[in-house]
């Protein structure tokens, strides 16, 4: 007698790799205009006051920017006036050799 074993597949179900990625909440640079994580990017802040300052924190209340940790992109922000703009404001030079100080750390 012979048995036939039918095997059903199951091949319709795909199984998809379980990758682990944690979602990093997204920042354009304003030099590059890529997006990045914004852990890896450096936070300008302007606050109430109107003041510009660097957030190392990443927590400080204000309006922000983000620009990479990368003097290219503090450059093209530079001359593109994206942090002026961003702000709506003028941006001290002291804020920049602040920002070249961090970047070139
Ligand atoms: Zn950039």
């Amino acid at each position: 007698m012979i048995q036939t074993l039918i095997l059903k597949s199951n091949s319709n179900i795909q199984a998809k790799g379980s990758v682990i990625m944690k979602k990093q909440p997204q920042r354009t640079c304003i030099g590059c205009r890529e997006k990045k994580d914004k852990k890896e990017l450096i936070r300008i802040v302007k606050n109430k006051e109107g003041e510009i300052s660097l957030d190392r924190t990443g927590k400080a209340n204000g309006r922000g920017a983000y620009i990479c940790d990368n003097i290219e992109c503090l450059e093209k922000a530079i001359k593109s006036k994206a942090l002026e703009r961003n702000f709506e404001m003028s941006i001290s030079e002291d804020v920049y050799n602040e920002l070249r100080g961090v970047i070139s750390e």
